[in-house]
């Protein structure tokens, strides 16, 4: 179980490398403005084509390093068949007691990959029967405060995007870090897509989102209710 009792945020993913690639700036952006964070992957990556058990799990724990994480733990789910149930659900739900984050990553809830699916949904449901009091989970009930989603692979629905230009090569150093996915060239264009290097291609997209607020690197995020602002004059982002 966590050994933190309280951490401020929370990213849930399926596999290793995930957090790290879809919301890795943030994370470090988090922890250098002194904010507890942790990363819990459902999955060890075991089916990858590279890499055994062993190498994934150091691996993750080197990234961890470098995200400067309060917390990371795997929770052993297995990797390509992530199941959508109520035991699943109910792992997960301990972890948010043991954990108590008042901000939870998810990934966005349209996916391709089944495993992102499963875990986006396991995830959402776990935060609401962890404020359950009469349900079987050890630890006291609580409920994240609120809940958002990462928009990294999508072109539409961002609620907000969130500047990296700072943390972006920390965040690629992150990814890196797993070494048998990523440090072979030819391996890694097998990997995250075909032909497709990941490295290029995370620079990309994040130049892309900060273009889209005039930023160097960012990403984006989407949250389900509405944003509630104080000073509308305050905004950032000029119109025109
Ligand atoms: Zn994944």
């Amino acid at each position: 179980m966590p050994d933190v009792n309280q951490l401020d945020i929370l990213a849930i993913a399926a596999h290793p490398d995930d957090a790290e690639i879809t919301c890795g700036g943030l994370l470090i952006k988090m922890a250098e403005l002194g904010r507890k964070t942790g990363v819990l992957d459902l999955a060890r990556g075991e089916m990858g084509t590279f890499g055994d058990h062993t190498d994934r799990v150091a691996e993750a724990t080197a990234a961890a390093g470098i995200l400067d994480l309060t917390w990371r733990e795997q929770l052993g789910l297995p990797d390509s068949a992530i199941e959508y149930n109520q035991e699943n659900k109910l792992k997960i739900a301990a972890v948010i007691r043991g954990t108590r984050p008042e901000l939870i990553i998810l990934p966005h809830w349209e996916q391709r990959h089944p495993d992102h699916l499963a875990c986006t949904r396991l995830a959402y449901d776990a935060c609401f029967l962890a404020g359950l009091k009469k349900i079987d989970i050890e630890g006291e009930p609580f409920r994240p405060r609120k809940i958002i989603y990462v928009t990294y692979f999508r072109n539409t629905d961002y609620s907000f995007l969130v500047d990296i230009s700072d943390q972006f090569e920390k965040k690629s150093e992150a990814v890196a870090a797993y070494k048998s996915q990523f440090e072979n060239p030819g391996n890694a264009k097998k990997i995250f897509r075909p032909g497709v290097d990941v490295f290029e291609f995370m620079r990309a997209r994040a130049r892309q989102l900060g273009t889209l607020v005039g930023v160097t690197y960012a990403e984006a995020f989407t949250v389900k209710e509405h944003m509630l602002l104080d000073d509308p004059q305050k905004m950032p982002v000029q119109s025109i």
